[in-house]
Protein backbone atom coordinates (compact mmCIF):
# COMPACT_ATOMS: atom_id res chain seq x y z
CA UNK A 1 0.00 0.00 0.00
CA UNK A 2 1.72 3.42 -0.81
CA UNK A 3 0.21 6.95 0.46
CA UNK A 4 0.00 9.94 -1.66
CA UNK A 5 -1.00 13.26 -1.97
CA UNK A 6 -2.95 14.40 -4.72
CA UNK A 7 -6.18 16.59 -6.33
CA UNK A 8 -8.93 15.00 -7.97
CA UNK A 9 -9.60 16.17 -11.90
CA UNK A 10 -12.17 13.87 -12.91
CA UNK A 11 -14.47 11.17 -11.43
CA UNK A 12 -16.43 8.51 -13.72
CA UNK A 13 -19.32 6.29 -12.18
CA UNK A 14 -19.01 2.69 -12.61
CA UNK A 15 -22.21 0.73 -12.39
CA UNK A 16 -24.10 0.97 -9.97
CA UNK A 17 -21.79 1.69 -6.79
CA UNK A 18 -18.23 2.20 -8.10
CA UNK A 19 -16.40 4.87 -9.33
CA UNK A 20 -12.80 5.96 -11.45
CA UNK A 21 -10.92 8.71 -10.23
CA UNK A 22 -8.60 10.87 -11.84
CA UNK A 23 -5.47 12.48 -9.66
CA UNK A 24 -3.04 14.63 -10.03
CA UNK A 25 0.02 13.79 -8.03
CA UNK A 26 3.19 15.44 -7.31
CA UNK A 27 5.42 12.51 -8.31
CA UNK A 28 3.83 10.46 -10.50
CA UNK A 29 1.38 12.57 -13.21
CA UNK A 30 -1.83 11.51 -13.09
CA UNK A 31 -3.03 8.13 -11.44
CA UNK A 32 -6.39 6.40 -12.54
CA UNK A 33 -7.51 4.66 -8.75
CA UNK A 34 -10.83 2.86 -9.14
CA UNK A 35 -13.12 3.34 -5.83
CA UNK A 36 -14.80 0.19 -5.00
CA UNK A 37 -18.58 1.39 -2.81
CA UNK A 38 -18.10 5.23 -3.68
CA UNK A 39 -22.19 5.74 -3.42
CA UNK A 40 -22.14 4.36 -0.22
CA UNK A 41 -19.01 6.17 1.07
CA UNK A 42 -20.08 9.25 3.26
CA UNK A 43 -18.31 12.00 5.03
CA UNK A 44 -15.08 12.53 5.21
CA UNK A 45 -14.08 9.54 2.66
CA UNK A 46 -16.49 10.61 0.33
CA UNK A 47 -15.75 14.15 0.03
CA UNK A 48 -12.34 13.45 -0.52
CA UNK A 49 -12.79 11.36 -3.69
CA UNK A 50 -15.17 14.20 -5.32
CA UNK A 51 -14.01 16.42 -8.20
CA UNK A 52 -11.13 19.16 -6.89
CA UNK A 53 -10.85 17.65 -3.82
CA UNK A 54 -7.05 17.93 -2.07
CA UNK A 55 -6.78 14.58 -0.47
CA UNK A 56 -4.18 12.01 1.08
CA UNK A 57 -4.81 8.96 -0.87
CA UNK A 58 -4.10 5.54 0.75
CA UNK A 59 -3.69 3.00 -2.50
CA UNK A 60 -3.60 -0.91 -2.95
CA UNK A 61 -1.83 -1.99 -6.19
CA UNK A 62 -3.03 -5.32 -7.90
CA UNK A 63 -1.84 -6.25 -10.89
CA UNK A 64 -1.74 -3.03 -13.45
CA UNK A 65 -4.51 -1.62 -11.38
CA UNK A 66 -4.65 0.99 -8.34
CA UNK A 67 -7.83 0.46 -5.54
CA UNK A 68 -8.34 3.30 -2.78
CA UNK A 69 -7.90 2.20 0.33
CA UNK A 70 -9.06 5.14 2.49
CA UNK A 71 -8.87 8.48 1.54
CA UNK A 72 -8.54 11.59 4.23
CA UNK A 73 -8.92 15.35 3.02
CA UNK A 74 -6.65 17.96 2.82
CA UNK A 75 -8.40 20.46 1.83
CA UNK A 76 -12.07 20.36 -0.30
CA UNK A 77 -12.55 23.93 -1.83
CA UNK A 78 -16.70 23.98 -0.64
CA UNK A 79 -16.19 27.76 -1.68
CA UNK A 80 -15.75 26.97 -5.13
CA UNK A 81 -19.37 25.56 -5.15
CA UNK A 82 -20.85 28.83 -3.85
CA UNK A 83 -20.67 29.96 -7.46
CA UNK A 84 -21.02 28.85 -10.79
CA UNK A 85 -18.73 30.98 -12.30
CA UNK A 86 -16.48 29.62 -9.93
CA UNK A 87 -16.75 26.48 -10.53
CA UNK A 88 -16.86 26.44 -13.87
CA UNK A 89 -13.67 27.95 -14.19
CA UNK A 90 -12.18 25.72 -11.54
CA UNK A 91 -13.73 22.41 -13.64
CA UNK A 92 -12.05 23.98 -16.92
CA UNK A 93 -8.25 24.03 -14.78
CA UNK A 94 -9.09 20.34 -14.15
CA UNK A 95 -9.72 19.60 -17.53
CA UNK A 96 -6.73 21.70 -19.38
CA UNK A 97 -4.87 19.77 -16.93
CA UNK A 98 -5.52 16.51 -17.10
CA UNK A 99 -5.21 17.20 -20.94
CA UNK A 100 -1.25 18.23 -20.40
CA UNK A 101 0.02 15.74 -17.62
CA UNK A 102 1.85 13.08 -18.97
CA UNK A 103 1.83 9.93 -16.75
CA UNK A 104 5.02 9.30 -14.87
CA UNK A 105 6.27 12.72 -14.33
CA UNK A 106 7.38 15.24 -11.68
CA UNK A 107 5.10 17.48 -11.09
CA UNK A 108 5.80 19.55 -7.88
CA UNK A 109 5.33 22.70 -9.56
CA UNK A 110 1.92 22.30 -11.55
CA UNK A 111 0.78 21.04 -8.50
CA UNK A 112 1.30 24.28 -6.80
CA UNK A 113 0.07 26.14 -10.05
CA UNK A 114 -3.49 24.50 -9.55
CA UNK A 115 -3.42 24.62 -5.44
CA UNK A 116 -2.72 28.41 -5.67
CA UNK A 117 -4.58 29.56 -8.41
CA UNK A 118 -7.85 26.93 -6.34
CA UNK A 119 -6.52 28.86 -3.17
CA UNK A 120 -7.09 32.41 -4.43
CA UNK A 121 -10.50 31.37 -6.61
CA UNK A 122 -11.69 29.96 -3.92
CA UNK A 123 -11.15 32.88 -1.50
CA UNK A 124 -11.78 35.74 -3.80
CA UNK A 125 -8.41 37.69 -3.46
CA UNK A 126 -7.99 37.56 -6.96
CA UNK A 127 -9.89 38.42 -10.11
CA UNK A 128 -11.14 35.47 -11.94
CA UNK A 129 -9.86 36.75 -15.22
CA UNK A 130 -6.57 37.73 -13.95
CA UNK A 131 -6.45 33.74 -12.14
CA UNK A 132 -7.39 32.10 -15.67
CA UNK A 133 -4.60 34.41 -17.27
CA UNK A 134 -2.06 33.41 -14.91
CA UNK A 135 -2.97 29.35 -15.18
CA UNK A 136 -2.80 29.44 -18.53
CA UNK A 137 0.47 31.13 -19.51
CA UNK A 138 2.11 29.54 -16.48
CA UNK A 139 0.72 25.60 -17.08
CA UNK A 140 1.86 26.46 -20.56
CA UNK A 141 5.40 27.31 -19.54
CA UNK A 142 6.08 24.79 -16.85
CA UNK A 143 5.14 22.02 -19.52
CA UNK A 144 7.41 23.06 -22.43
CA UNK A 145 5.25 25.89 -24.37
CA UNK A 146 7.67 28.67 -22.77
CA UNK A 147 7.07 31.51 -24.58
CA UNK A 148 10.31 33.69 -25.53
CA UNK A 149 9.72 36.95 -23.87
CA UNK A 150 12.76 38.86 -23.34
CA UNK A 151 12.58 41.28 -26.55
CA UNK A 152 12.26 41.61 -29.85
CA UNK A 153 12.96 39.11 -32.18
CA UNK A 154 14.60 41.34 -34.86
CA UNK A 155 16.17 44.12 -33.19
CA UNK A 156 16.45 42.96 -29.48
CA UNK A 157 14.41 45.96 -28.06
CA UNK A 158 13.37 45.28 -24.41
CA UNK A 159 10.58 47.26 -24.09
CA UNK A 160 8.71 48.19 -27.26
CA UNK A 161 6.15 50.54 -26.74
CA UNK A 162 3.20 48.58 -28.99
CA UNK A 163 4.42 45.20 -30.09
CA UNK A 164 3.54 42.11 -32.28
CA UNK A 165 3.14 38.89 -30.33
CA UNK A 166 3.17 35.86 -32.23
CA UNK A 167 1.31 32.86 -30.92
CA UNK A 168 3.12 29.81 -32.52
CA UNK A 169 6.39 30.93 -32.39
CA UNK A 170 6.02 32.39 -29.17
CA UNK A 171 7.80 35.28 -29.47
CA UNK A 172 7.55 39.27 -30.53
CA UNK A 173 7.99 41.79 -33.10
CA UNK A 174 8.12 45.32 -32.24
CA UNK A 175 6.51 47.12 -34.63
CA UNK A 176 9.23 48.08 -36.76
CA UNK A 177 10.55 44.82 -37.33
CA UNK A 178 7.37 42.88 -37.66
CA UNK A 179 6.45 41.52 -41.29
CA UNK A 180 2.84 41.16 -41.49
CA UNK A 181 3.67 38.47 -44.45
CA UNK A 182 3.92 36.32 -41.92
CA UNK A 183 1.66 33.44 -41.82
CA UNK A 184 2.00 32.90 -37.32
CA UNK A 185 -0.50 34.00 -36.01
CA UNK A 186 -0.11 37.17 -33.97
CA UNK A 187 -1.78 39.70 -31.72
CA UNK A 188 -0.94 43.07 -31.53
CA UNK A 189 -0.19 44.16 -28.10
CA UNK A 190 1.21 47.67 -26.18
CA UNK A 191 3.86 47.42 -23.52
CA UNK A 192 2.05 46.71 -20.11
CA UNK A 193 0.40 43.49 -21.22
CA UNK A 194 4.01 42.60 -22.27
CA UNK A 195 5.26 43.29 -18.85
CA UNK A 196 2.22 40.78 -17.35
CA UNK A 197 3.28 38.19 -19.80
CA UNK A 198 6.56 38.28 -18.90
CA UNK A 199 5.85 38.42 -14.91
CA UNK A 200 3.68 35.45 -15.44
CA UNK A 201 6.06 33.53 -17.42
CA UNK A 202 9.19 34.42 -15.07
CA UNK A 203 8.17 35.47 -11.72
CA UNK A 204 9.09 33.07 -8.99
CA UNK A 205 6.30 30.86 -7.26
CA UNK A 206 6.29 33.30 -4.28
CA UNK A 207 5.43 36.16 -6.42
CA UNK A 208 3.58 34.78 -9.14
CA UNK A 209 -0.08 36.09 -8.07
CA UNK A 210 1.34 39.19 -6.58
CA UNK A 211 0.25 41.41 -9.74
CA UNK A 212 -2.55 43.39 -10.47
CA UNK A 213 -3.54 45.14 -14.32
CA UNK A 214 -6.01 47.72 -15.18
CA UNK A 215 -9.32 46.09 -17.13
CA UNK A 216 -7.96 46.66 -20.37
CA UNK A 217 -4.97 45.43 -19.98
CA UNK A 218 -6.45 42.33 -19.02
CA UNK A 219 -9.07 42.17 -21.87
CA UNK A 220 -6.09 41.48 -23.62
CA UNK A 221 -3.97 39.29 -21.28
CA UNK A 222 -7.13 37.62 -21.33
CA UNK A 223 -7.47 36.93 -25.28
CA UNK A 224 -3.88 36.65 -25.64
CA UNK A 225 -3.64 33.87 -22.40
CA UNK A 226 -6.33 31.88 -23.98
CA UNK A 227 -5.27 31.98 -27.63
CA UNK A 228 -1.49 30.76 -26.46
CA UNK A 229 -3.10 27.90 -24.77
CA UNK A 230 -5.03 26.33 -27.26
CA UNK A 231 -2.88 26.85 -30.17
CA UNK A 232 -0.65 25.17 -28.82
CA UNK A 233 -2.77 22.30 -27.49
CA UNK A 234 -4.63 22.03 -30.57
CA UNK A 235 -7.93 21.40 -29.56
CA UNK A 236 -10.79 23.07 -27.37
CA UNK A 237 -12.49 22.46 -23.78
CA UNK A 238 -15.84 21.57 -23.26
CA UNK A 239 -15.78 23.18 -19.68
CA UNK A 240 -13.70 26.52 -21.01
CA UNK A 241 -16.69 26.96 -23.93
CA UNK A 242 -19.39 25.98 -20.88
CA UNK A 243 -17.42 28.84 -18.57
CA UNK A 244 -17.36 31.51 -22.01
CA UNK A 245 -21.17 30.90 -21.69
CA UNK A 246 -21.72 32.19 -18.31
CA UNK A 247 -19.49 35.25 -17.85
ZN1 LIG B 1 12.55 45.12 -33.34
Amino acid sequence: MTTVEGIVLKERSVGEQDKFIDILTGESGVIEVSVKGARKINGKSGSSTQLLAYSRFCIDKRGKYLYLNSAEPIHIFYGLRDSLSKISLASYFAEIMRFCIKPEAQNGDIMRLLLNTLHYLENGQRDEKLLKSVFELRLMSEIGYMPDVVACRGCGVYEPAELYFCMESGGFYCADCFDNESSDNYMKIKLPVLSAVRHIVLADFSRLFNFRVSEEVQQKLSALTEMYALTHLERSFGTLDFYKTII
